[in-house]
C-alpha cells in the first residue's frame, strides 16, 4: 500500500503589527515593520480532517492587543471544516496563540508532547518571562482534558496516521513538536514556532521567546532533515506563507494557503 497524499492548508485568523526587533534575539539593527500573522493548519485526507493548533479567542486577543480577524471556527469553516466534529487536534505547544480554543473541539483528542505538559505545569512557570506566553486557563483546561481521557501524549517522534507524524523539537518551549505530512509534492513540515519566520531559520537568528536557544538552533537542522526541501518547511507566523503558496480559491487569497 502506498502512503496517502494529504492536502495541507494554512489558515490565517489573526494579525499583529510589530517591528523586527521584536522577532529576533538581540533585536535588529535595521529595525522596521515586521508584522506577525497567526495561523491554524488543516491536514485533509480522504477520510480525515486533522487540525493543527487551535489559535486564540476574542478575550485573549483583547487582553494581548492582537487583531482577531475571524474566530477560529469560522476560519476553519472557510475550508469546509466543522470544528465540533474534528476528531484529532495536534497541539504543537501550549502557548496562548496555539491552544486558546480547545473548547471549540468537543469531540477531539489532543496530541501533546510529555515535555510540554511538564513545562507548562512545572518549575519554570514560577518565572514571568517563561510563563508570559501561556494563559493559565488554557493549561488548566488541558489538564482537565487529560482527566477526561482526551489527551494522547507523545514522547519524541510518533506516527499518528500513515504519512502523518509529530516530532519533538523543543527550543521555543520545552516540548514544542512539529508535524510532518506526506503530500503529492513530498513531505511538508509544519514548523509552527520552531521557526516563526523564514528569516529565523534562514538567517540563523533565533526568536526572542525561547526556553533553550541551543535546542531552537538544533531544531532548524531537524526541520531540514524532515522536509523534502527548504520550500517544504512552513514557518508558524510568517505573512510570506500566504504569498509563497497559492490560495485554494480566489476569494480566499490572503487568508488561506494550500501548502501541498
Ligand atoms: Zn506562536
Amino acid at each position: 500500500m502506498s502512503t496517502p497524499a494529504y492536502e495541507v492548508y494554512a489558515i490565517k485568523y489573526a494579525h499583529h503589527e510589530r517591528t523586527a526587533s521584536q522577532n529576533f534575539l538581540g533585536g535588529d539593527p535595521h529595525d522596521g515593520p515586521m508584522p506577525m500573522d497567526y495561523f491554524v493548519w488543516l491536514v485533509r485526507g480522504a477520510r480525515v480532517d486533522l487540525v493543527v493548533d487551535t489559535g486564540f479567542n476574542a478575550a485573549a486577543a483583547a487582553r494581548r492587543q492582537r487583531q482577531l480577524l475571524r474566530p477560529v471556527d469560522a476560519a476553519l469553516a472557510l475550508v469546509g471544516v466543522d470544528a465540533a466534529k474534528v476528531r484529532d487536534v495536534i497541539v504543537t505547544h501550549l502557548h496562548y496563540d496555539h491552544v486558546g480554543n480547545f473548547d471549540l473541539f468537543p469531540q477531539a483528542t489532543f496530541h501533546l508532547q510529555d515535555l510540554e505538559m511538564q513545562f507548562a505545569t512545572g518549575r519554570f512557570m514560577c518565572h514571568e518571562p517563561m510563563r508570559h506566553a501561556f494563559d493559565v486557563e488554557n493549561v488548566v483546561g488541558m489538564v482537565r482534558n487529560v482527566y477526561a481521557g482526551r489527551v494522547q501524549f507523545h514522547a519524541g517522534d510518533a506516527q499518528l496516521l500513515p504519512g502523518i507524524s509529530v516530532h519533538l523539537i523543543g527550543g521555543h518551549t520545552m516540548g514544542l513538536q512539529v508535524v510532518r505530512v506526506a503530500t503529492r509534492r513530498g513531505h511538508v513540515v509544519l514548523a509552527s514556532d520552531a521557526s516563526h519566520y523564514y528569516a529565523n531559520m534562514g538567517e540563523a537568528r533565533p526568536f526572542p521567546i525561547v526556553y533553550n536557544v541551543g535546542d531552537m538552533i538544533e531544531g532548524w537542522g531537524k526541520l531540514r532533515l524532515l522536509a523534502d526541501s527548504p520550500a517544504h518547511i512552513v514557518p508558524g507566523h510568517d505573512p510570506l506563507v500566504l504569498e509563497r503558496y497559492p490560495a485554494p480559491r480566489e476569494e480566499l487569497a490572503g487568508i488561506v494557503a494550500r501548502l501541498d
